[in-house]
């Protein structure tokens, strides 16, 4: 049974992992290669747990005793060494990952099995840094983690029966839904939301209707929670042109990121994050 997760990166996700993880039970170690980014995620964390309290989900004792599950490092030997899982969430770069897993598999102990968050890349790519690739499966959450019910688990072509079954039980622990996809471009999730965004960027570039009314027909027609704007806003849109240069590459013709997204990117319109996106904030 897992009793000690290891979640790296303290990012937008990681920190939202580390969240769930101590309010699952998990006495947990949050690595970085940046203090600020340790400090800035377990202030948010504090935060959440907090809100919680305030809102009557969690009792001030659990709440204190989920604080103290909680160690941040930016040593990544002292990060692993004990742990029985490892969840990656460091930036969405295959080079990055892959030289992170084989530093993890000097580190870490053999037993241990490992997921990662990506949203869209290879995970089987990754499983090749590992000497063991049964031990790898990708674990793809979704923001802000405390509030999404889904985990999608992505089976890499060589990863192990036991470590999907790992994976489920720590997803389930920290109160999620599963589904199992093949290690497929996008998954299920990233793949259809890319699409519906970038087909919104298509619509306003034509002039088909302005970004407010795209939104409110997505939410008040469809009954989608968040118009396919507000939601690249939150994403982020350099993130998303990612995701889609690489469903382009891997899956074709109809993943051509729109223009007027390619232009929103180039004029720094980055989303929420830097105060302007397809809004201003
Ligand atoms: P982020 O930029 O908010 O955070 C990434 C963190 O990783 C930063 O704190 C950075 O300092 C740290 N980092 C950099 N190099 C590192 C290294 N070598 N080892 C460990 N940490 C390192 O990114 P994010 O949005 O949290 O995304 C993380 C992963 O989660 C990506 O693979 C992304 O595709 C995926 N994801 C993101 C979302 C989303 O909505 N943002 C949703 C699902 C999945």
């Amino acid at each position: 049974m897992i009793q000690r997760i290891t979640v790296l990166g303290a990012g937008t996700m990681g920190h939202g992992i580390a969240h769930a993880a101590i309010i699952a039970g998990y006495d947990t170690t949050m690595y970085d290669v940046a203090r600020p980014a340790l400090e800035q995620g377990s202030i948010a964390i504090g935060g959440i747990i907090d809100k919680g309290v305030d809102l009557g989900k969690v009792t001030g004792a659990a709440a204190a005793a989920a604080k103290a599950r909680l160690k941040t490092t930016t040593n990544l030997a002292d990060a692993v060494a004990a742990a029985d899982f490892i969840i990656e969430a460091a930036p969405e770069q295959i080079a990055l990952k892959l030289s992170l897993l084989n530093e993890i598999e000097k580190l870490a102990p053999v037993g241990a099995a490992i997921g990662s968050n990506t949203s869209s890349l290879s995970v089987t790519e990754m499983a090749g840094a590992l000497s063991n690739p049964r031990r790898f499966a990708g674990m793809h959450f979704f923001n802000p983690v405390h509030k999404m019910k889904l985990v999608e688990i992505v089976r890499a072509l060589e990863s192990s029966d036991e470590t999907l079954q790992t994976i489920d039980e720590v997803a389930r622990r920290m109160g999620k839904e599963t589904v199992v996809v093949k290690d497929s471009p996008g998954f299920i999730t990233s793949r259809i939301n890319a699409m519906i965004g970038n087909e919104a960027f298509y619509m306003l570039q034509e002039g088909v209707a302005s970004p407010r009314d795209i939104d409110k027909a997505l939410k008040l027609g469809l009954n989608h929670p968040m118009g396919p704007f507000e939601l690249v806003d939150l994403v982020g849109l350099d993130t998303r042109l990612s995701v889609l240069e690489f469903l382009h590459k891997t899956l074709g013709e109809k993943y051509r990121p729109c223009p007027l997204l390619v232009q929103h990117v180039e004029a720094g319109r980055l989303g929420k994050k830097v105060g302007r996106g397809v809004y201003d904030y």
